[in-house]
């Protein structure tokens, strides 16, 4: 972290988990925990039919919720799709977008992704685009390469001003849900990278300013190493972002 130049920004990923009863129960369960963490922001960002439930049960909270994808056209015959503006509508703040279950399951492209950007950001929605390399990939020596890849597509045409509202999530595909987390040198490596492939595109200031978060099996008890990393600026987090005591200890360690 380095809180002279960026914000730290912890968010929950519940994917396809909690209906409105449990995030009502989360909610209760969690508030009381939260404090005010005046160092880092607070996200949640949960199925779209709970945003509206989400929004209401943290209303008096310092937590935003987000969504976990939208569509880049802003209306249209795309059944069972949802538009940036619906989710601006409902009181969603954030939006996830490129995510790897989303590029692995429903073949989402770096074009795809790149539209998505900018139809969130077109309605005042901040984006967390994640990028990350499968198992694969890296013992083929390449994670450099395809991270500044990804980088680079997801931000084609986006400008300096665009990106106060761009977090990058680094979240290498081996270490989401597996339990296998990145180690913290391996982690900072990235990330760091991620910085100079924004530097290179965008200058200096915007690189400095940019939020980059790590997710993969981020937990209670590894956070406070990887936050320590001087290119990691927070987490997103899925499996450890369902249990209220350790989504807390997770922004307590951001707050140190
Ligand atoms: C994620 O889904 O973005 C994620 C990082 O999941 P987990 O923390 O469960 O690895």
């Amino acid at each position: 972290m380095n809180l002279k130049y960026r914000k730290t920004v912890i968010a929950g990923n519940w994917k396809m988990n909690n209906n409105l009863t449990a995030t009502k129960e989360f909610a209760d369960a969690i508030k009381p925990k939260l404090g005010r963490h005046k160092w880092c922001d607070v996200v949640l960002c949960v199925p779209y039919v709970n945003i509206p439930g989400a929004v209401k049960a943290f209303k008096d909270a310092h937590l935003a919720i987000g969504a976990e994808n939208c569509h880049y056209e802003d209306h249209g015959a795309f059944t069972g799709e949802v538009t940036a503006d619906m989710l601006r509508d409902v009181g969603a703040r954030y939006v996830i977008l490129g995510h790897s279950e989303r590029r692995q399951y429903y073949n989402e492209t770096d074009f795809a992704v790149n539209k998505k950007i900018k139809a969130a950001l077109n309605v005042g929605l901040k984006t967390i685009v994640c990028v990350g390399e499968s198992l694969e990939q890296r013992e083929y020596g390449v994670t450099e390469e395809l991270i500044a890849y990804q980088v680079k597509a997801a931000l084609t045409g986006l400008d300096d001003s665009a990106m106060r509202h761009v977090i990058i999530a680094y979240e290498p595909i081996w270490a989401i849900g597996t339990g296998k987390t990145a180690t913290a040198e391996q982690a900072g490596e990235v990330c760091a990278h991620i910085r100079f492939t924004v530097r290179k595109m965008y200058g200096a200031r915007v690189a400095r300013a940019l939020t980059i978060q790590y997710g993969g099996s981020m937990n209670a008890k590894n956070a406070a190493e990887l936050l320590a990393q001087p290119d990691i600026d927070g987490g997103l987090i899925g499996g450890a972002s369902l249990k209220p005591d350790d989504f807390a200890a997770i922004i307590a360690a951001a707050n140190q």
